[in-house]
Order: structure tokens, then C-alpha cells, then sequence
């Protein structure tokens, strides 16, 4: 199709996929921050489909900051499974704590996470792991020890350098935990301090404590928003640099980490794109 794009995807036909593919003369692309900058590296590196993506593609990609520190509390019932997973926050991004911006929460176990694990250990196939650690949450919720487990959540505006790329023809993360740990242990001493003026014991997550790995439900960037192809993969309305009409709308473009659970700034930021769409006639 002249001026326009062919998606390659799958189809939905009776049931199974079949391979098919789709032509447009615009294309917003919204698969999120690792499905965005997975898809646009293999057009650029494996298929040549976009060769000319900017080279910061992969770039600028941020956990967010996010941490949890469960704490005990030996003789006060916190009861993080009643009422919704985030109620309150503290919001220290004015850099209060060791001049790092960070920002801390309450936490919770939602029945709906207890749900899907029931439905994780009842369906066929599940396996002997599987099945052994909903059988052990199933110990820990007879024994009323979730009660006293408060999961303190936590984001921050980490150093937002990770890079990923395509290796192996896989997706990978290039992280150095240097520039972002001083973020992390001022969130560490934060949750400990508010453990113990609650009258509870934190409890360093052993990932962190011994190979300072982390886990994170807010990925941020890999396609970040810039103001040329030197320094983002897309411009102000989301738009690839040098590709008409080729936009992303989703987490990858946010260009560092905000400190904040971010599903709210991703969705100004899709509406922002929309109506720049809209607006310019495109
Ligand atoms: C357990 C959990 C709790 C959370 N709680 C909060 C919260 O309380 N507040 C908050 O602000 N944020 C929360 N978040 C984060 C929030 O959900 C994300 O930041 C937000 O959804 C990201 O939006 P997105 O559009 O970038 O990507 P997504 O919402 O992940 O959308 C991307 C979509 O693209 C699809 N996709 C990926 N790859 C492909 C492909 N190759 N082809 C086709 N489709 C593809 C995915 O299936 C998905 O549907 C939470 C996240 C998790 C996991």
C-alpha cells in the first residue's frame, strides 16, 4: 500500500491462528513498554522492515523504582487482605530522603490475587510447583500469617538506564544496579524505619539481599519520547522519527522513571496522542 504499512500478525479463524497480515496508512503501535520495544527492534534489526529507527531504541528503560518489603507483626493483626491493595502513600519525591525521589505505599494481597491462584492450582496441567505453592499460601492464610504481613510498596525516579536490545534473537535487558541502588536502599531504610515505628520487623527481600534483583509491574520506556532520533524513537505526539505516521502509544515512551504507579500518565499520554491524530487530520 503506497505511503502506508503491512502488519504482519496472527488471525483469530475458528478457533485456531493463522498467520495473516493487515495494511493501514497509519499504525499505532500499544503492546507496551517491552511488547513496543521488542516489536520495533525486530522491524529494525531482524526484518529491516524499519531500518532506519533510531539508534536510541531500547534506551532509557526504567523499573520504575518499584520495591516491596514484607514486614512482621508479631502482636498486631495489619490484615493486608481486607479492602483494596494501595490505600494511602507518602510522597517523598521532593528527594526528602538522601536527596533520592521516592514515593511509598501501603500494600496488600487482593482476594483477586488469592482467585487466580486457586484457578492457577485447579486447572489441568498444572504443575507439581505450582500446585505446592498455592498449597503452601493455602498453609499460610489457615494459619492466619498473612494477617501480620504487611507488604510496604514503594516507587522512585531510579537512574532509568537500562537498555534492552535483541540477543539471541531474544529480548534482553541490559541493567547495571550501581546507578540505580542509591534509590533502592533509601526505599530499604524508608520501609524499615516505618516498620519499626509501627511496631513491625521489615525483612530485606531476599532477591535484593543477595543478588539485587528486583521485580517490577511498571516497566517504563525503551522507545522513549525525545526531540530527534538522537536523543528518543519518537517525538512530542508519539510518532516514530522518520516514519509517518507510525506512532506509539503506550509505556515505552515515557522517558524515565516517574516515581509513580504510572498507568494514569500512560493514558494522558495515549489521549495526548490521539488527539494530536485527530487535531493534525492525520
Ligand atoms: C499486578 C499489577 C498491578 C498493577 N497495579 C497498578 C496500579 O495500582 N496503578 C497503576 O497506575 N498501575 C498499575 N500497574 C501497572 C499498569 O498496569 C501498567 O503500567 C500499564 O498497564 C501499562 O500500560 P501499557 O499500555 O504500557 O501496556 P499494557 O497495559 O501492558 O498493554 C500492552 C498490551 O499489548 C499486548 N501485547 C504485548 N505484546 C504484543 C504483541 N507482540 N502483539 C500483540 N499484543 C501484544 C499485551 O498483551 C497487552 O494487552 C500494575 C501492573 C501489574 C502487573
Amino acid at each position: 500500500m503506497a505511503g502506508g504499512y503491512r502488519v504482519a500478525c496472527d488471525r483469530i479463524s475458528d478457533g485456531e491462528l493463522k498467520p495473516g497480515s493487515q495494511t493501514a496508512r497509519l499504525v499505532i503501535l500499544a503492546a507496551g513498554s517491552l511488547g513496543s520495544t521488542e516489536l520495533l527492534l525486530r522491524c529494525r534489526d531482524e526484518h529491516a522492515g524499519l531500518p532506519n529507527v533510531s539508534q536510541r531504541l531500547g534506551h532509557r528503560w526504567s523499573s520504575n523504582g518499584d520495591f516491596l518489603t514484607p514486614a512482621i507483626y508479631a502482636f498486631r493483626a495489619v490484615e493486608p487482605t481486607r479492602g483494596p491493595t494501595i490505600t494511602s502513600a507518602i510522597n517523598l519525591l521532593d528527594g526528602t530522603v538522601d536527596g533520592q525521589e521516592i514515593f511509598i505505599e501501603d500494600g496488600g494481597f487482593p482476594d483477586l490475587a488469592k482467585g487466580a491462584m486457586e484457578r492457577l492450582a485447579g486447572r489441568p496441567g498444572a504443575t507439581e510447583q505450582e500446585t505446592a505453592l498455592i498449597e503452601g499460601v493455602r498453609w499460610l492464610v489457615r494459619l492466619r500469617l498473612f494477617d501480620s504481613i504487611m507488604p510496604w510498596f514503594a516507587q522512585g525516579r531510579d537512574a532509568s538506564d537500562g537498555v534492552l536490545s535483541l540477543r539471541d534473537k531474544k529480548l534482553f535487558l541490559d541493567w547495571d544496579v550501581e546507578t540505580s541502588e542509591p534509590t533502592i536502599e533509601a526505599i530499604l531504610r524508608t520501609h524499615q524505619k516505618l516498620a519499626m515505628a509501627t511496631g513491625g520487623a521489615a525483612i530485606v527481600p531476599p532477591a535484593w539481599a543477595w543478588s539485587q534483583d528486583l521485580i517490577t509491574p511498571h516497566p517504563l520506556g525503551g522507545a522513549a519520547m525525545g526531540t530527534s532520533a538522537s536523543d528518543g524513537v519518537v517525538d512530542f505526539r508519539g510518532e516514530v522519527f522518520g516514519y509517518r505516521n507510525l506512532f506509539v502509544s503506550d509505556g515505552s515512551i515515557v522517558p524515565k522513571a516517574i516515581g509513580l504507579n504510572p498507568s494514569k500518565t500512560i493514558a494522558a499520554l495515549a489521549e495526548h496522542v490521539a488527539a494530536r491524530i485527530i487535531a493534525e487530520g492525520r
